[in-house]
Formats: C-alpha cells, structure tokens, sequence
C-alpha cells in the first residue's frame, strides 16, 4: 500500500483517529498547499474503511484496503475537477449525493473526498451544501482547501475545520533529503524557500527539475525590468509553467530584494543570508537605480492578492500581463 505518512501531520493523526465513533459527518482540511493536505485526507479515508485497522493505522491486507489500493472502493468517492477543467460541476456533487443515499457495500460507511474543494462552482457548492445538512448516516465527506477564504460561509460553517500547518525547516528538510537522496542540506533549503516552506511542493519543485525554470524566471523579470523582453511571451510562458507557482517564484525574489535593499541602506551587503535566489547577491541584474522598499513592499502586495484571483474564473495572462507591466513600471519609475 502506498505510505501515506508525514512526520508533521503526528499530532492531527492521533486526534483524529482518537475516537472515530464521535466523527463530524463534514472535516475541512485547510493549509498552504504542498502540505500534504490531500495525503492525510486519503490516509484518513482508508483508515475510516479499513474492516480491522491496526494501531491508529488502516491495515492494508483487508478487502476494503485492497479495493482501494486497486482504485475500486465502492464506498469510497474521490471528486475532483475533471480532465482539464478547473472546476468541480454541479453533476458532480450531485453525483457523491446519489452515492450517499445508497447503502454501504462493505464498510458500513461511506467516505467522499472532495479535493480541491474551493474548485467548487457555485451550484456545486449549493448542492453540496444540502447534503451537509441533512447527511445521510454514517458518511463522512472530507474537504480540502489551500483556499479556505474562497469557500462559501454557509459550507465552512457545517464543517469541523482543521488546519494543516507547515513543519518547521528542519523537519521539512531532514523529510525532503530522506525522500530524495541527490538532494543535500543547501539545496533542501533552497527548494524550500522557492516553495514556501512546503515540502511536498519542494519535492514536486526538484521532479520538475525547478532550477531551470527559476533561471527562467530570474531572466524574464530581469529582461522586462531592463525593457528587453516582451510582456505577451512572458506571460504565456508563465502560464504555461503554472501561474501560482511563477507567482510564488515572483513573491519569493521580492523577498529576496527588499532583503537586498534593506542591507544596502543598512550598508551590510556583505551579510545576506536566507536569499531565494543567491545569484542576486553578487548581481541584480536590474537596472541600476535606487529602490524605493515601500514600493517594493506595495508590489509584494499586489503579487499575493493576484495569486488569490488565479482560482477565479478569470484571463490568467491578462493577470500576468498586467503584473509584468506594473513590474517595468515600478523599475523604470
Ligand atoms: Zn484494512
């Protein structure tokens, strides 16, 4: 079976499987995304479905282990956006809905996972909401959000809502070179930093072989602020890469120059630990003027709001666009 466990996720294990007779019929996951939040609802809902679970733990020998594993649980229902599509449909809620009212198969439950549940539109959301209120026995319907702020009110509040947090540094590097035995302390760190401290993302981060793409990325900001490259093709070439994560990317390297410029002022260039991109410590490859920190500041501000409009149904290279425009403003000005 395949391992489900995260070291930081301990202490949230040993409450929630602590007395499983007094479950909500609705838990929320929340917490930043490479956290590990969907591993621990799986982890969960085959524990909830295991016929003899052992120590806290689904024991993967039983039938209801092995169907899953084998990705044919009938009493388990995993809902997420379909094949290129960003949204999870009013069909299919309305679909775990039906698999509800039906009776168990094998466990005497049922347990639905919807994941992400902030890809909810809003008639999916509504008819969610009718299951949540008035849910048919012993089913758990598990929800998973790094957005909790885009879900509705009226579904947050019928649901238990618990957050997974992110591990301390350490444990989340000691975690990421144990998966990955290429990967030593200095690099932990760095894919870390570039993934916010999530490992999970970290680890998706180096399978896709970041570094390169982080080389892109210094190029395109450094080649727009310089008035050398072309909005439009940066834009797409962020999108393809993926929105939130260039964005991240983005707000991490403003980190990194309000460090810069704070030093500078400071006159302590000579000491800049803890840089996203170590490269700029020895060359901005910016124009050469003097930053203003709170406009970089106002900047950074306007990178996490944009990031939370990438889940609404909007023109993400307009977003984009806009972005690197407002980026050669902030640098030519
Ligand atoms: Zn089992």
């Amino acid at each position: 079976m395949k391992n489900y466990t995260l070291p930081w996720h301990d202490v949230i294990w040993s409450k929630l499987t602590k007395d499983v007779n007094k479950l909500p019929h609705a838990i929320l996951f929340s917490g930043q995304t490479g956290v590990g939040k969907k591993r621990l609802a799986e982890r969960f809902a085959i524990f909830l479905l295991c016929e003899s679970p052992v120590e806290n733990e689904a024991c993967g020998i039983c039938k209801s282990c092995k169907l899953i594993a084998a990705g044919n649980h009938p009493d388990y229902i995993f809902i997420t956006p379909e094949e290129k599509k960003k949204i999870i449909s009013v069909d299919q809620t309305r679909e775990v809905s039906r698999q509800l009212q039906l009776k168990s198969h094998i466990a005497g439950k049922k347990v639905a996972i919807i994941y992400p549940a902030e890809s909810m539109n809003v008639n999916a959301a509504n008819s969610l909401l009718k299951i949540l209120e008035e849910p048919p026995l012993d089913n758990i319907i598990i929800l998973v959000t790094s957005k909790i702020s885009h879900l509705p009110m009226t579904i947050k509040s019928r649901c238990i809502k618990i957050s997974v947090n992110l591990p301390n540094h350490d444990l989340a590097a000691s975690w990421l070179q144990m998966q990955e035995s290429n990967v030593d302390i200095d690099n932990a760190a760095s894919l870390l930093k570039c993934a916010g401290g999530a490992p999970l993302l970290a680890q998706s981060l180096l399978a896709k072989d970041f570094s390169q793409t982080r080389m892109q990325l210094l190029d395109d900001v450094s080649g727009i602020a310089r008035q050398q490259s072309d909005f439009s093709a940066c834009a797409k070439r962020w999108k393809e890469t993926g929105a939130d994560l260039c964005l991240m990317w983005f707000q991490g390297f403003m980190a990194d120059l309000i460090k810069i410029t704070m030093a500078n002022t400071a006159k302590t260039s000579n000491n800049l630990p803890g840089l996203t991109n170590i490269e700029l410590s020895s060359d901005l490859k910016l124009p050469k003027k003097t930053l203003n920190l709170r406009q970089l500041f106002e900047f950074s501000d306007v990178l996490s709001e944009s990031r939370k409009l990438l889940n609404a149904p909007m023109d993400e290279l307009l977003l984009l666009e806009d972005i690197l425009v407002r980026w050669q403003g902030l640098m030519k000005a």
